[in-house]
């Protein structure tokens, strides 16, 4: 009744689901011959949307726990979440297009395995897909029982892809915002922010990124106090970022949190 062809196939060096990071891994989409005319002017674009099919999934239950991230989670609806088990089982992944060569996309990162059919390549475009003002609790929610490693790599995914650069300043924010998170017991989307005025642009883009806080939404201000504050309506910390000029972002994710900053 309704005729879905794959387009291509993803190579990556991950070859079961169980070993892909919820961040996913570099990989190449080899597009199929007779579909390579439909790649024509996308050479000129930095990301675009990848529809696959996760052709192992099971596509009965409505409802699921996403085991892999953690078996703890209470069990969601599946139009809720973004686990390969659902009805028709496509994938959708915005990804940073590396390099086309001929039939070869290289992307970064891919979250499906080695193998895994691509059915549709569409530009993305951070005018329509981009909705930055979007509160979702589906990062909130995977994010529950998550180990502090697991938790930073989510922060510091989001950062990334509001600031556009692995620098070690976003680093940073990740891991203020974590533990701002903690201190405040908030959700980092509920949180308040108020920089020093010669603020790191770097470590401003990470906070915003991990945040959503702008000045329009009225969570974010600037003052002459040298410490950054962040604050919900009920709790505030502040702190001192240290020079990490000479570091850089994996290792600034591994480093304690007070060799970063102090807590005022
Ligand atoms: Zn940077």
């Amino acid at each position: 009744m309704y005729d879905l062809r794959a387009i291509g196939t993803v190579q990556s060096a991950v070859t079961q689901s169980r070993d892909m990071p919820l961040q996913g891994v570099p990989a190449v989409i080899n597009v199929f011959d007779e579909f390579v005319a439909g790649l024509t002017g996308l050479e000129s674009d930095t990301h675009i949307n990848v529809i696959g099919w996760f052709d192992k999934a099971d596509r009965a239950p409505l409802m699921v726990r996403p085991r892999k991230i953690n078996p703890q989670l209470e069990k969601r609806g599946v139009f809720s979440l973004r686990s390969p088990v659902r009805p028709n089982p496509l994938s959708l992944s915005a990804t940073h297009l590396v390099k086309v060569d001929g039939p070869l996309l290289y992307v970064e990162p891919l979250d499906l395995i080695d193998g895994s059919p691509v059915v549709d390549i569409k530009p993305y475009s951070a005018g329509w897909d981009a909705i930055f003002w979007a509160r979702d609790t589906h990062s909130a929610y995977i994010t529950q029982h998550m180990a502090e490693g697991d938790v930073l790599a989510e922060l510091f995914r989001e950062a990334f892809n509001f600031h556009g650069e692995k620098c070690a300043a976003i680093a940073v924010s990740a891991k203020i915002a974590y533990e701002a998170a903690q201190a405040l017991e908030a959700n980092v989307r509920d949180i308040r922010l108020q920089l020093p005025r010669n603020v790191n642009p770097h470590l401003a883009d990470g906070l915003v990124g991990v945040s959503k806080a702008t000045m329009g939404n009225a969570r974010l201000t600037f003052s002459e106090d040298p410490d950054i504050r962040i604050w919900t309506a009920t709790r505030s910390v502040s702190y001192r970022v240290f020079d990490i000029s000479d570091s850089d972002a994996q290792h600034v994710l591994r480093m304690s949190a007070d060799q970063l900053f102090s807590k005022q």
